[in-house]
């Protein structure tokens, strides 16, 4: 009997055998080593019928106008190939979260629903960073607000969101809230800037536009000068103010969230560039401003990913070492 390594179509077909076990055994070894990702910006809500509508990304590359006697404009548009899918319910978009944690290796500081955070939380202790955000004095006291953030559950303050109740960031209102996070040494993040289309229309009729610009921080700032914030959703489109109050106070981070799926791509990339340019890639945080659309963990770190004007290093600066180096973690801790 002829051994069976001599018969061609056996030999080709264990080269093909070996080159496909090969194959496999590297996608899992690759798989297994996902570079770890930082998620700064995560919404935690109980699932809502109203908002669970299918989403395009980069919906804002159409902003058409309309009128006070006209149909509202649509927040959100679907019409694309393939619009991302709301989660349906709490239990899937709390498995989504956990997945993407596994699976995308992210870690996630996660605000809103303070029940939501806790189940995700002990679901993922280590992937999840719970954050606790207050815009306006109605809803914590100071002293509620000091014990909250005392007991070492949270360890971040965010969204903190002046903006869409009309105040500035610098509002005296807030200034012992901020005076709080200072003393305990907790990062602090702020939204500014960016409303999608019609905000003031739609749903927050004391939105306003110039209360997103930086420069309003910069009193509430030098009123807390051990105060560690990220600016969330870079301020845009007010990128000379961003870029100079950056340049003025060094420990003013930004994120990324929001923006990054909404607005149009050419539009993201520019803005993302120029402060790059100006020599911030050090101070970018990645983050998705994630709600009810798990998909978008994956569309918004293609974002990054496809930036062809960034180096490897500042991807891996923007969705990994800033955000490790801002929130003060330990990096081993991620290998
Ligand atoms: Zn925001």
């Amino acid at each position: 009997m002829k051994p069976l390594t001599n018969n061609p179509i056996l030999k080709t077909f264990l080269v093909l055998l070996i080159l496909i076990m090969n194959t496999g055994i590297s996608s899992a070894q690759e798989s297994k080593k996902r570079l770890p990702i930082i998620d700064v910006h995560v919404h935690a809500m109980k699932a809502n019928p109203n908002f669970a509508s299918e989403m395009c990304p980069w919906f804002l590359k159409d902003m058409p106008g309309s009128g006070p006697n006209q149909e509202a404009p649509s927040f959100i548009n679907t019409n694309c190939v393939a619009p991302l899918k709301p989660a349906k319910s709490d239990k899937e978009m709390q498995e989504a979260i956990l997945r993407a944690n596994k699976e995308l290796n992210i870690t996630m500081v996660v605000s809103g629903d303070a029940d939501v955070i806790h189940k995700w939380h002990s679901a993922a202790p280590n992937h999840i960073i719970p954050s606790l955000g207050i815009s306006n004095p109605e809803q914590m006291t100071v002293a509620a607000f000091k014990d909250s953030l005392s007991n070492g559950f949270y360890k971040v303050m965010g969204e903190v969101a002046p903006q869409y109740q009309g105040m500035s960031p610098s509002d005296m209102s807030l200034d012992a809230y901020f005076g709080v996070a200072e003393e305990l040494g907790i990062p602090v993040g702020i939204h500014m800037g960016t409303g999608g289309n019609g905000m003031a229309n739609i749903s927050s009729p004391k939105y306003r536009a110039s209360l997103g610009q930086p420069f309003l921080l910069e009193d509430m700032l030098a009123r807390h000068p051990k105060l560690k914030i990220w600016v969330m959703h870079a301020g845009y489109p007010m990128v000379d103010q961003m870029i100079a109050l950056m340049g003025a106070n060094a420990y003013v981070y930004v994120d990324l969230a929001g923006f990054i799926w909404s607005y149009p791509l050419e539009e993201i990339h520019a803005y993302l560039k120029r402060l790059v340019q100006a020599g911030f890639a050090k101070r970018i945080l990645y983050g998705t401003d994630l709600m009810v659309w798990p998909e978008l963990l994956e569309t918004s770190i293609g974002v990054i990913e496809n930036a062809n004007y960034l180096s490897e290093e500042q991807k891996r600066d923007i969705l990994f070492n800033n955000a490790v180096r801002f929130l003060n973690l330990d990096a081993s801790k991620f290998e």
